[in-house]
């Protein structure tokens, strides 16, 4: 092995690596067989230095082991960090091993290079075995090569593929030397780089993009080049001749083209013209293969490395940015120049979910995809726009400075959203909402840009479907009040703040009490009772839902054992609790229902849970298990606002079940609405099949509670009847049971 040629190779590697040594050794070997640097010049000294000498050794044998498989490895001496990857040629093994001090841990990116010296040291040898002093000069040109391509990037690829062009066209003594690759897109041979530039390229240029499916006897070889190709003038007086002619205007060339293989697929050429005659010698060719076989893994490499770049900061699906994307490069911007006027668009599909649901997620992906597009053709080439999540998009609009131009451009964007589109042969049509913020001397960055939008969006979202909101004081006000509650709640429960109101369920033949659902209130010291719905999504965003689910469990138990207590006449059958996803699969709940049981004497059957169909959907399993556990207990199980996420009829069948309580927006719109009458109709005669009682909720109005009767759900619960009551009301209500309809 030629160390002068391994040398400048390790120099590149330890500078790239910021290492103290860099060493090639062999495993059965004593010292390296070439070194860059040293632990000894680095200030290591005695018995440290011989420990590191081994640590080196051992490392590079473990890399080197399972025939030269073992990876890239690591270990450590105190103080320095080791890192060592197999080289393997011929008889020769061995590794190359770098150190570096411990301060400062090794990273892919060492890996990486690490990984292309060994790599490159292979190629040396390779080329290697030669003793002429031609033979030393090509040795140095490849360890040339190869230390101009170490730990290079992307961007200085183009720059560096040149230079090496232009090397080995003057050391060759060659007119014209070329770097192309294989376009399978194309089917065509792709120039890349060539040297020296010609200065007038013909337009289009005849050497560009080369079809495959050619005649000429060079390009027509360059897809499945495996082994060098060589012309000489008198070998073909033909196409290639005359192309070249046309080309660069010379009749008689020699030329040398060298495959870049990568396993047996061929990438590209890496070819060489001499105009005249030329022979390339064995030695010259070993040079040019392991010249090829380093470009071929710096260009493997490189890809990689743009492909994961590309990844990061690119949505899959529809090839647009993504958020990180989006806030880089909007940072970049509000960096330059914080009080550029600029609108930021927050848009969101309305009820994308259905469209999922019914036609399937490979029509919701398609349709997204189709969204992405006409979002992008809408906008002008340097706003800025990216897909966030799911079907929630956003997008910079430069130059806009004021709430009503901003509107104006999201409502000529929904317009153009809404134009049905057709995916995969469906027709499918979407409204969309728009939160804006716009960019100030108020702004604080891309953050509260962000954030000040999603408000906006979320505002635009209560208000129903296309709508568009600016953010606006009066929002940036409920942002404080909701911070305010945010503060308050931590200790709201603690202090006492918190109230259980009851809202009866009715048997509608009978007008008997058939339980109360058990909703929890907020007595907040400034702005007096506040109903769940004010507070209970805050509750669980800020991770208290176990807390106050526990609370309310209880009070529920002791408020029961009260009124069984005190009351004169009957007390209500049983009492429900609405129960979170985040309480559900807390430690030991079941366990802690048990107990409350038995502490407060009572049944199990007079107590039930409420949960939600999105909580059974959340953790199936999870919460199966759960259930199954209240089950054990003789506790009821009904499912909350049912009939919203479709997903859970089929899961129905698995679940330990007693109740299903129809959503309130099936029930208040009932009798006017047939389709609603359709789906509470399904609904019950689904639970029939189960064996499952249902509960209808909301019901406001009489018309609801004949087309209930009508439909066979007996059990309801709502404002026509009773709105939540407190517990000293519903006392008040069992001592004097009237008509339902009339207890108001
Ligand atoms: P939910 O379980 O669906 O509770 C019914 C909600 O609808 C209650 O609002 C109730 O006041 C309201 N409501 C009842 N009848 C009618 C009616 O006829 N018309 C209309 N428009 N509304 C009616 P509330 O108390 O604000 O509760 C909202 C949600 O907060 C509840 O929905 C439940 O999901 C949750 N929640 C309430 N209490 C608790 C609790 O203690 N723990 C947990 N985890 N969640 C609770
Ligand atoms: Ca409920
Ligand atoms: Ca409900």
């Amino acid at each position: 092995m030629d160390a002068e040629t391994i040398q400048p190779l390790l120099k590149s590697l330890g500078e790239a690596t910021n290492a103290i040594s860099a060493d090639v050794l062999a495993v059965d070997g004593g010292v390296p067989l070439v070194a860059w640097g040293s632990a000894s010049e680095a200030g290591v000294r005695g018995e440290s230095l011989s420990e590191m000498r081994q640590a080196i050794r051992d490392l590079t044998a473990k890399a080197a082991s399972n025939n030269g498989r073992g990876g890239v490895q690591e270990s450590s001496v105190p103080g320095f960090g080791l890192l060592a990857h197999a080289v393997r040629h011929a008889e020769f093994v061995g590794g190359v091993c770098v150190v570096r001090g411990d301060d400062q841990p090794w990273e892919d990116n060492d890996r990486t290079v690490l990984a292309m010296a060994a790599d490159m040291c292979e190629s040396v040898m390779q080329a290697g075995n030669v003793t002429s002093e031609h033979g030393r000069r090509l040795d140095a040109l490849v360890s040339y090569v190869a230390a101009e391509l170490m730990g290079i990037s992307a961007v200085e690829l183009p720059e560096t593929t040149y230079r090496i062009l232009g090397e080995l066209g003057r050391f060759f003594d060659v007119d014209t030397c070329f770097l192309r690759r294989n376009d399978p897109g194309l089917k065509a041979s792709v120039l890349v780089d060539e040297w020296p530039r010609r200065p007038d390229v013909p337009d289009p240029d005849p050497l560009g993009i080369v079809p495959w499916d050619t005649d000429d006897p060079i390009f027509a070889r360059v897809r499945d080049l495996k082994e060098p190709y060589f012309v000489r003038p008198g070998d073909h007086r033909d196409e290639y001749q005359e192309r070249v002619a046309s080309a660069a205007g010379v009749q008689d060339v020699s030329a040398a083209t060298v495959p870049l293989l990568r396993g047996d697929v061929t990438f590209g050429v890496l070819g060489f013209v001499h105009f005249g005659d030329r022979m390339w010698s064995r030695q010259e060719v070993h040079a040019l293969n392991a010249i090829a076989s380093l470009l071929t893994q710096l260009y493997g490499r490189v890809s990689a490395e743009e492909r994961l770049h590309y990844q990061a900061y690119h949505d899959e699906l529809t090839g647009l940015p993504n958020r990180r994307a989006f806030v880089e490069e909007l940072s970049a911007i509000l960096d330059k120049e914080p009080e550029v006027p600029l609108a930021l668009m927050f848009a969101d599909m309305d009820r994308l979910k259905t469209v999922n649901d019914v036609l399937g997620h490979a029509i919701g992906d398609m349709f997204i995809k189709a969204v992405a597009k006409r979002l992008r053709e809408s906008v002008r080439p340097d706003d800025i726009i990216a897909r966030l999540a799911g079907d929630e998009f956003v997008i910079a609009l430069r130059g806009i400075s004021s709430s009503e131009r901003a509107e104006r451009v999201a409502r000529r964007l929904l317009n153009q959203l809404t134009e049905p589109l057709d995916v995969g042969g469906h027709v499918v049509s979407r409204s969309a909402c728009v939160g804006i913020s716009i960019n100030g001397p108020a702004s604080n960055g891309v953050d509260d840009l962000l954030g000040n939008a999603d408000v906006a969006l979320l505002e635009a979202k209560k208000r129903g479907g296309n709508t568009v909101v600016s953010f606006n004081d009066e929002l940036r006000w409920q942002l404080l009040d909701r911070a305010d509650l945010e503060f308050r709640l931590r200790s709201a429960i603690g202090d006492g703040e918190m109230r259980l109101h009851y809202q009866p369920e009715f048997d509608l033949r009978s007008g008997q009490m058939t339980a109360v659902e058990a909703l929890v209130r907020w007595q907040h010291p400034e702005r007096g009772l506040l109903s769940a719905s004010a507070f209970v999504s805050v509750i669980e965003e800020i991770n208290l839902s176990a807390e106050l689910g526990r609370w309310v469990l209880e009070e529920a138990c002791r408020q029961l054992a009260e009124w069984k207590r005190t009351a004169s006449a009957a007390t209500p059958p049983s009492v429900r609790v609405n129960i979170s996803a985040g309480e559900l699969i807390s430690a030991d709940f079941v366990g802690f229902v048990g107990t409350l049981l038995s502490r407060y004497g009572h049944a199990p059957a007079e107590l039930g849970i409420e949960i939600t169909e999105s909580t059974v959907m959340r953790d199936v399993d999870d919460v199966l298990a759960t259930l199954m556990g209240l089950r054990r207990l003789g506790v009821t199980i009904a499912i909350d606002d049912f009939g919203t996420g479709y997903s859970s009829l089929s899961h129905l069948k698995q679940l330990p079940v007693d109740i299903l309580k129809i959503d309130r927006s099936f029930v208040s719109t009932l009798a006017d609405d047939s389709g609603d009458r359709a789906i509470v109709s399904a609904i019950v005669r689904l639970a029939e099949a189960f064996n499952l009682t249902t509960v209808a909720e909301g019901v406001e109005d009489p018309s609801a509670v004949a087309a209930l009767l009508g439909l066979g759900c007996h059990r309801a619960q709502g404002f026509l009847m009773s709105e939540p009551l407190s517990a000293a009301d519903i006392a008040t209500w069992l001592d004097n049971p009237g008509d339902y309809l009339g207890s108001k």
